[in-house]
Order: structure tokens, then sequence, then C-alpha cells
């Protein structure tokens, strides 16, 4: 393989970075987010020749450039080999056929039941062997709209050198994600219920990560969102994994993601960079459709947060869109920098070739929640799959778009259904019963700190439990 990539910030300002040096971090000390100096170029073979190998094989030869020497690649192997046994599917992300030509990938085969453990289960085994190479000790900070905490707390919870607190929206994640988080035992676990909504728990951990003085000597703070650049490399995977099963690369391959924070379909066009033969890139948001505006209608501004019934995708601010718009912005950081210093203050847009650009890459919908519930039902009625919500707006998101009717389309089914019976409920229909390893949740005992939407407040709680 090629030489090992570097990392440098979407801002321009900062030298270039390892595997382990970024997976330590958060954003790059210059406010940017850290990306790869180039992508690996795949020929048509050799994607070809990935064609039997199994998820865990086929998720070695994507990431190993990306992590480069800084993990040796027997430790890298057991390392992912390990994560994805923790999977109740042989498969991993198996393929499910909802009609013509149009798929589910199941990503919530994992311990939490929602994508996020494709990347956490990998990264809080990477973070335990740095940690135990380099004897250091860090202090894990996360906010979280529902899914991302638990994953992040059940992939780093062994790890002895960490402590971990998670900021989650009080009162605005449902209940199973709720339990699913404060009822994780263990002496270096915190949850922090925050009055305030998902955005607030992002701005804080933003603000904790830009000044990191509360902590006591030696200790730094590593990030669990889709900021750290491990969780994107994690989930390039399965886009080739479906892709492949569906023929490509002799056959071009189109995806619908339920998009919040941008991560996840980030990866899909990373994956597309690399030589996947992937087709349309479809961008599903719930009513917080600010990435459905920009690609609709270039207008790139922040709106009210609506609460929804698909509540991992209630962000005001996808912040791994940067990481797109550095591409767009021909990798002058300088000018992107510029450009999100106006973001938030004013009506945004990109110049007309840019924004060409653009739609020439992704489509986008939005999908209200009265439909998210009848593309539900209908669905249930029609095939007898109970879709959660987030995968039903993009079930529905890939319905709404022009499409070549013989490229396959592949919803990304992010997450279980029975995390989210009040959507189904709404539909009409039972929610399913939980998966065996979490039928006791509900009588498991849950343990959190309600905090004031407030920064000093969060890092006063780390620094005296850290
Ligand atoms: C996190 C999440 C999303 C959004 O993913 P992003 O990477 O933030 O775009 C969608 N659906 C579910 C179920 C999630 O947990």
């Amino acid at each position: 393989m090629a030489v090992a990539v570097r990392y440098i910030s979407t801002r321009g300002g900062c030298a270039p970075q390892t595997f382990d040096q970024v997976l330590l971090t958060g954003l790059a000390p210059d406010g940017g987010l850290f990306v790869p100096t180039s992508l690996p170029q795949l020929k048509h073979e050799e994607i070809a020749a990935w064609r039997d190998l199994n998820y865990a094989e086929l998720a070695l030869q994507i990431v190993t450039p990306f992590v480069g020497e800084s993990i040796e690649q027997e430790e890298l192997k057991r390392i992912i080999v390990d994560s994805y046994a923790a999977f109740d599917h042989a498969d991993v992300a198996p393929l499910t056929q909802l009609g013509e030509e149009e798929w589910l990938l199941e990503l919530f085969h994992g311990p939490t039941l929602a994508f996020k453990d494709f990347a956490l289960q990998v990264l809080g085994r990477l973070l335990d062997y740095v940690l135990v190479k380099t004897r250091q000790r860090v202090v894990i900070l996360g906010a979280t709209s529902g899914d991302t905490g638990s994953a992040a707390l059940e992939g780093c919870r062994h790890s002895h050198n960490v402590d971990i607190f998670i900021l989650h929206p009080h009162q605005r994640v449902s209940e199973v994600q709720r339990r699913q988080m404060t009822s994780v035992p263990g002496e270096n676990v915190y949850n922090l219920a925050l009055e305030g909504n998902f955005d607030d728990c992002q701005r804080i951990v933003k603000a904790a990560f830009a000044d990191q003085s509360f902590l006591p000597e030696n200790r730094q703070l590593v990030a669990v969102n889709s900021i750290n650049w491990a969780r994107i490399m994690m989930q390039i995977v399965y886009y080739f994994h479906a892709a492949l099963r569906l023929g490509a690369p002799e056959r071009a391959v189109s995806f619908s993601v339920p998009t919040g924070n941008f991560g996840d379909i980030y990866a899909g066009y990373l994956a597309k960079q690399m030589g996947l033969p992937i087709d349309r890139l479809v961008i599903a948001t719930n009513k917080n459709d600010i990435l459905h505006r920009f690609i609709s209608g270039n207008d790139y501004s922040v709106a009210a947060l609506n609460k929804t019934y698909s509540p991992s995708m209630d962000i005001l601010v996808s912040s791994n869109f940067e990481r797109y718009l550095f591409d767009l912005f021909e990798r002058d950081g300088a000018a992107l920098a510029a450009f999100m210093t106006r973001f938030g203050k004013e009506k945004l847009s990109v110049s007309e070739a840019q924004w060409r650009r653009v739609r020439a890459c992704f489509d986008s919908a939005s999908v209200d929640d009265a439909t998210t519930c009848r593309v539900i039902a209908e669905v249930h009625a029609q095939t007898g799959i109970l879709l959660d919500p987030h995968t039903a707006v993009g079930v529905q998101a890939a319905r709404l778009v022009e499409r070549d009717p013989t490229v396959p389309m592949v919803t990304l089914a992010t997450a279980h259904p029975a995390k989210f019976s009040e959507a189904i409920a709404a539909a009409g229909l039972s929610a399913p019963a939980l998966p065996e390893q979490l039928a006791d949740l509900f009588t498991r005992e849950e343990r959190y700190q309600v905090v004031g939407n407030d920064l000093a407040a969060v890092t006063d709680y780390i620094a005296t439990h850290c």
C-alpha cells in the first residue's frame, strides 16, 4: 500500500499529524476538523478483489492506510475482529430488500442497536491500545443527541485509562436511549443531563475543548463525537461492503443516509472519492433541514430547532459538513475559515460553480413527522419490516429524489426500531421487544446528574470527578 496518510486541519493552520495524534484530540488547535492530506485511490481490480472478504477483513483493508504506522498490523486486526465479534449478525451489516432495486443496510446489530457501534466499538479499543502504550490517562468528553452516548460508553467503559463524561439534552432523548446511557456501570462513567438542546451540548463541548485549563495536570480531552476522525474512517467500510454485495465495482450503487451531523454521509462521500462507484448520495433530513435548504436552494443558514420523532437528527448545525466544504473550497483552509466565521451570523451561500458541484454529488429531501409515521405504517403493511423513524426518513427521501431506476438505492437503517417506541406507537403499531441483551433495561439502576446550560457548570463537574 501507499505511504501512510497524514492529517491536516480544514482551517489550514496546523502542521500534518499522524493517526494516533488525531485519535487523541478533538478539533484541530485552529478550530478546524482533521481531514486526510490525501485519500487512497483504489483501482477497479483492487475493489473487485475484496468481494469475498468478510466484514472484519474488508475493514482491515480499508483502514490500514489511514492508520499507517500508528498501530501494528496484527494489533489493528485484533481490534477490528474483536469489535465486530460483538455484533449479533454473522454478516455484521446485512442487506434486506425492500422493493425493486430498493434496499436497507441494517446497521443496528451492534451492542447499542445503532450504527454508532460500528465506529465506537473500534474507537474504544484503539484508545485503550494507544493509552496503555503511552501510559497516559485521558478524559473523554462527548455530546449526544441519543445514540452516540450509549455507543461511546459501551465502547470505552472497559478502558482503565479513561474517565468518560457524556452530555445529553435533558428530557430530549428517548427513554430507551436515556436508560442505555445511564445504566452503564463503572467508576469512570459519568452522564450529564444538560438543561438545553443538543446544539447547546455540542457548543459547550466545543468550548471545553478549546480551553482545557480546567483539567488537572497531564490530562487532555479526547473526542468521541464524529469530529473524531477515527469514527468517520470506520464508517467508510460499510459503503464498500454493501456496494460489493450489490455488484460493485461493475455496477454503481446509490445511498440514502438519514443525516444529522453529516458524519455518516461524509464517510459515503469519501468512499466515492476513493473510487467506489457511488451514483447518488441522498441527504435525508427531518424538519431540521439546514442541509436540505443548502442543497436545494444554496441557503446555508441556521433556523430554529424542531423536536421530532427522529431525535438523533435534531441538529441545527452539522459539524462534519465543514469537512466536505473544505474540498468544495479546493482545500483552501484560509478561505474556508473566513466563510465559517460568517456562518451563523448571516445567510450564507456558495458560488454558482461550487453549488453545481455540490448538486452533482448530493441530492436531499426533508421529511416531516407525519410522513415518517405514514412510511413506517406503509412499509410494515407491505413487507412486515418495521423501520425506525430515522430509517423511515431515509427511505422516504430516497423515494422523493429523481433517480435511475436501474441503480440500486440503499437506505442506511441507522437504528433498531425498539429504540424509538414513541414514533412506532404514533404510526399505530406496537413497538418490538428489546433484543435479549437489553431485555432488563427498564429495571436497571440509572445514574446521572442534571446540570445547567452553562460551560462552567460542566467543566467544574468534570474537574471534580476526573
Ligand atoms: C447519529 C444518528 C444519525 C445521524 O448520523 P450523523 O452521522 O450525525 O449524520 C441518524 N440516525 C441515527 C439512528 C443516529 O443515531
